[in-house]
């Protein structure tokens, strides 16, 4: 069937094209951006595709919640850190489902735990154990858009945990493998991987493509823009 006559899948369609995306904290890091961000969500949703999104803290948000941690306490609690950083990117998630509503697109929020993510009990470097996508599916059923709470899951005893810092990253690719998702895109500030920081050094050679292996490399030796874990799970 050519694309002119396919007939647009409705939300919930199972048929309907789905995407995992993931946007940074720069990409959130105020509401315009975040209208912004729910404006290219929306050109797809106009398409019939469904979109499953992460998203992590706005801007420097978790940075500042550990700060106010650390002025209260030299050494916090990592259960009640994690606690408190959960919280940045459960924000991002229901306003980003309030700027999509604002452009009438149904969405709906989850926290890590509501969208299945269960972990081991290591507070502020907690593996995922599972996936459980069940919560998200049915979501789709009913909207085109999930926008799921990087960076967390749930322990066994139902508290918070984090993924360790730069953990949304992982939290995409774990959905799109626990969703059979084909890709899993990653917005950030820059157009991609370069050879090294390109914000640090401008002469940096953007590469074209990056195996799993380089990539992998790159994020242990530091390179910020992917989560080793993230890469670590999509190979
Ligand atoms: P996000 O909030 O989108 O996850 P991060 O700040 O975690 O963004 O990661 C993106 C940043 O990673 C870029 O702004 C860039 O300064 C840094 N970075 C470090 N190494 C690299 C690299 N090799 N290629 C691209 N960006 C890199
Ligand atoms: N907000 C968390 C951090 O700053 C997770 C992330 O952005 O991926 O580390
Ligand atoms: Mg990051």
């Amino acid at each position: 069937m050519d694309e002119v006559s396919a007939p647009i899948p409705e939300p919930g369609d199972a048929a309907a094209p789905l995407r995992v995306w993931k946007f940074g904290g720069t990409s959130v890091g105020d509401l315009d951006r975040i209208r912004k961000v729910a404006s290219r969500i929306a050109r797809h949703v106009a398409r019939g595709e469904r979109l499953v999104v992460t998203v992590s803290a706005m801007g420097r948000e978790t940075d500042r919640l550990v700060r106010m941690a650390r002025d209260l306490v030299a050494r916090p609690d990592r259960r009640e850190l994690d606690a408190l950083m959960a919280t940045g990117e459960q924000r991002s998630t229901a306003l980003l489902c309030l700027a999509l509503q604002a452009q009438d697109v149904r969405a709906r929020s989850l926290t890590g735990g509501q969208a299945g993510f269960h972990t081991s009990d290591l507070h502020g470097e907690a593996r995922i154990l599972e996936v459980d996508p069940s919560r998200v599916l049915e979501e789709l059923t009913s909207v085109p858009v999930v926008v799921v709470a990087g960076f967390q899951g749930v322990t066994k005893n139902g508290d918070v945990a984090t993924l360790g810092r730069g953990g949304s990253d992982t939290t995409a690719v774990a959905l799109a493998a626990a969703l059979g998702a084909e890709e899993c895109e990653i917005f950030t500030d820059t157009d991609g991987v370069y050879t090294t920081d390109p914000h640090l050094v401008p002469r940096a050679a953007r590469l074209d493509v990056v195996d799993y292996d380089e990539m992998l490399e790159l994020a242990q030796l530091g390179a910020q823009v992917l989560h080793p874990r993230a890469v670590w799970y999509a190979r």
